[in-house]
Parts: C-alpha cells; sequence; structure tokens
C-alpha cells in the first residue's frame, strides 16, 4: 500500500488565491460588463530587458553548433555567472562574498523550501506574521509543525507580529529559535529593515547559534542609501546567514527562471554529536545530487543583467514599478487612508478603513471599484485589517484604479 506525505494533509486547503478567484467570478458573472484591474498579483508586467533577450538568441544560436553546444553545466551554476554576481552584487558593496558561495538556481521560491533538506527536524522555526506562504508550507510540508488552528497558525511555528506599532519589522524572539525567515523588503507588508535592525538580527543569531534564511528579492527595489541591500552588509552575518536573490523581480525572469543562494563557506550547524558542520558542503551536496543547474540560454540571459545596458534597463524597470508605487501610495494616502511600503518595495500596504477587515475592503473595492487587491489577512492572523496592493502593473491600469477608488 503506498503511504502518502502525511504532512501534506496538515496543510491548509489553499484558501488565498483560491476564494480571491472565486469572488471575482460571481462579481464577473453578475457584472459581465465590468472589466477589472488586477492590483493583487505579485507577478511583473513588464517585457524582458532587451540585453536579456539578445543574450538568450546569441545563446540558442550557440546551442545550434558544435562548439558552442552545451549539455549539462555545473549544478552550482556556470563560473562568469557566479564571478559575475559576487563582484557586481556583493563585492562592489563592500560585501565578502566569493563565486564558490553562490549557488545558481531556478528560483528562490524552490530555494528557500529547498533548504530545508540540509537542516535538521528539531530545529525551532520562526517566521512573521504576516509572511510569505512558502516559508510556513514549506515547514508544514517538511514536518516541523502540527496540524493548523482556528487562527490559520501552525503548533510548533514561532510567529512573530508584525504590524503597524512595531513598524512592520519583527521584535527579536522571547522563546529561543534555531531558524529564522526575514524578507526585506518585505513582500506582504512593503517594509525594510536598518542596518541596525539587522544588526540585531545577526547578533541574536551569532549569539544563539541560530541561522538566518534572509530573503532579499526585492532588493533591487530599494530607494533609500541607507537601507543594506544584502544581509552581508552586517558585520557576523557570514556566520549566521544565507541569502536568497532572484532575477524574478528585477529583471522580470518570473516566467523565464533564474535565482541565486548565497551559502557562506563560514557558515556552520550542528551535527547530533555537537560537533561543527559546514552548510556550504551540505548544499553544495545536496545541489549536485537533486538538481541538474538552470539552463545556458537562460544563464546567458541572467548575465546580461550585469552589462551596462543590462543595468540600465533593470534601473528603468524598478524606477517604472516604483512610479506605479508612488502613485498609488499618494492617492490611497490622499484618501485619508493610512498606508505603509511602496517606497522601498513594490507593494503598498494599506489599513482598512473604519475598522472593516481585509476581505470586506477587498469586496468593496471588488465591488464598487472594480480593483483587485489582496487581503492582508491572506498572509496571516496580524495581516487582518489590512490590504495589499501591487505596483505591478501598466501606469495606465495603476492610474484608472487609482481614479476609481477616489469615486467611492
Ligand atoms: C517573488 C518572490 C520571490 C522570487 O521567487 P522566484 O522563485 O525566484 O521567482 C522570492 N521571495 C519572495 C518573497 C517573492 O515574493
Amino acid at each position: 500500500m503506498v503511504q502518502v506525505n502525511a504532512n501534506y494533509l496538515k496543510l491548509k486547503a489553499g484558501y488565498l488565491f483560491p476564494e480571491i478567484s472565486r469572488r471575482i467570478k460571481t462579481f464577473l458573472e453578475n457584472n459581465p460588463d465590468s472589466s477589472l484591474i488586477r492590483l493583487g498579483i505579485g507577478d511583473v508586467t513588464e517585457p524582458l530587458p532587451s540585453s536579456c533577450r539578445q543574450a538568450m538568441k546569441a545563446a540558442i544560436d550557440e546551442m545550434g553548433t558544435v562548439e558552442g553546444f552545451h549539455g549539462y553545466g555545473p549544478e552550482q551554476g556556470y563560473s562568469w555567472l557566479r564571478e559575475a554576481i559576487a563582484f557586481n552584487d556583493f563585492k562592489a558593496n563592500g560585501c565578502d562574498i566569493s563565486p564558490e558561495e553562490i549557488f545558481i538556481s531556478d528560483g528562490s521560491k524552490c530555494d528557500s523550501s529547498n533548504i530545508l533538506d540540509i537542516l535538521g527536524s528539531g530545529n525551532q522555526i520562526a517566521v512573521t506574521d504576516p509572511v510569505y506562504p512558502v516559508y510556513v508550507d514549506s515547514n508544514v510540508m517538511a514536518g516541523h509543525t502540527e496540524g493548523a488552528e482556528a487562527s490559520g497558525r501552525y503548533a510548533g511555528l514561532t510567529y512573530l507580529p508584525i504590524n503597524a506599532s512595531n513598524g512592520f519589522v519583527a521584535e527579536l524572539p522571547k522563546e529561543p529559535v534555531d531558524i529564522i525567515y526575514l524578507c526585506f523588503p518585505n513582500n506582504p507588508t512593503g517594509a525594510v529593515a536598518s542596518k541596525d535592525h539587522l544588526k540585531d538580527w545577526v547578533d541574536y543569531a551569532n549569539t544563539n547559534s541560530a541561522l538566518i534564511l534572509f530573503d532579499a528579492a526585492y532588493e533591487a527595489f530599494i530607494q533609500d542609501e541607507n537601507i543594506p541591500h544584502s544581509i552581508y552588509e552586517i558585520d557576523g552575518a557570514r556566520n549566521c546567514a544565507i541569502e536568497f536573490r532572484s532575477f524574478s523581480k528585477n529583471a522580470g525572469f518570473t516566467g523565464t527562471r533564474c535565482a541565486f543562494t548565497v551559502v557562506p563557506k563560514t557558515l556552520k550547524g550542528k551535527a547530533i554529536d555537537g560537533s561543527d558542520i559546514d552548510l556550504w558542503s551540505l548544499w553544495n551536496r545536496r545541489q549536485s545530487t537533486k538538481f541538474n543547474g538552470v539552463s545556458y540560454i537562460v544563464q546567458r540571459g541572467a548575465m546580461a543583467a550585469y552589462s551596462q545596458q543590462g543595468k540600465n534597463e533593470i534601473k528603468d524597470l524598478v524606477n517604472f514599478y516604483m512610479k506605479n508605487a508612488a502613485i498609488i501610495r499618494k492617492s490611497i494616502s490622499s484618501f485619508g487612508l493610512d498606508v505603509y511600503g511602496g517606497e522601498n518595495a513594490p507593494y503598498v500596504w494599506i489599513k482598512t478603513p473604519m475598522g472593516i477587515d481585509s476581505w470586506q475592503f477587498f469586496d468593496q473595492l471588488l465591488e464598487k471599484a472594480n480593483v483587485v487587491g489582496t487581503p492582508g489577512s491572506g498572509f496571516g492572523s496580524s495581516g487582518e485589517g489590512y490590504l495589499r496592493l501591487s505596483a505591478f502593473n501598466s501606469r495606465n491600469n495603476v492610474e484608472t484604479a487609482m481614479q476609481r477608488i477616489a469615486r467611492l
């Protein structure tokens, strides 16, 4: 008899996005002539940079020649891409990261889940609330939790609430934890962490022999020059942090797939007998066994992101989305609502008006303005009373959406 992974049965039914789709469907059945503007999705909308497309086209033609054909590449990624990343994303910002510490992958969603492969099952794990759901669900699947409670939280995890009163940055946990997921700039709240805040976490992690899993997928959207782009800008982070980065949001690679994970060689975990084991070797072994690398063509596309033209195009893309975010922020706050995020991140996090809940605000925007947001409660119980609007859309859609909401 085939037994299934019973941990999957603990997962709450995918509630947020199916429920959004269900409400949209009902609305459209009753209002077939209305045109919806979707500011709910966390996917980019603008085309791929020309530098990346040109590089991928050239790589395809190379693959059509005997001399230029590439079969299996290194599981860790091509050295030219790892070197370009180490130099441009880290050394140029004063971070001591070597090319061998960079592992190219097909996405940071998978890396941030797969990393659990090399970590034990007895760790106490902390996540923020609200949170990017992947961190929670991958731990449920790995058997690190009990079942879901009525609040939607899973027993066994440590939840760190983030809300307006703590500026959407978590306080250090009161109970000892071994692994902490941090995401800055944050999805869904758009919050960023100061150097001092990250220093507190790095010191906590080093003092408690804990590991920080730092998701920096949105670092390119940081506008404030005092905000760190990488956890390795903080002294001591090489001893306690893994960083996840992606070409998805800055270079529009959500459909093309390329990302990378940084595992410093100085990072240690413990074996059961208490001896130190370096995590780099385990991750290298994991990737060599379970992964066969990102396509040569896509890595060539990612490499073009580091050319001068690529850098300029990415800057233009980021500026385009950040202008959208500024328009959303300005409009929504002019309506008298409390608005957070959107200054160093493509997400604007809005306090619902008059104490209504996230889904009531979602319904109002859908029915009266024909605008789709994402209810904050879908990201965790502390997201109740908030709604996320995404800046990933055309200028025209963003402006029209704001005009429609203004009429409410
Ligand atoms: C979009 C996003 C990513 C990127 O995931 P990919 O798999 O690289 O596309 C990572 N983390 C968060 C929080 C995101 O929102």
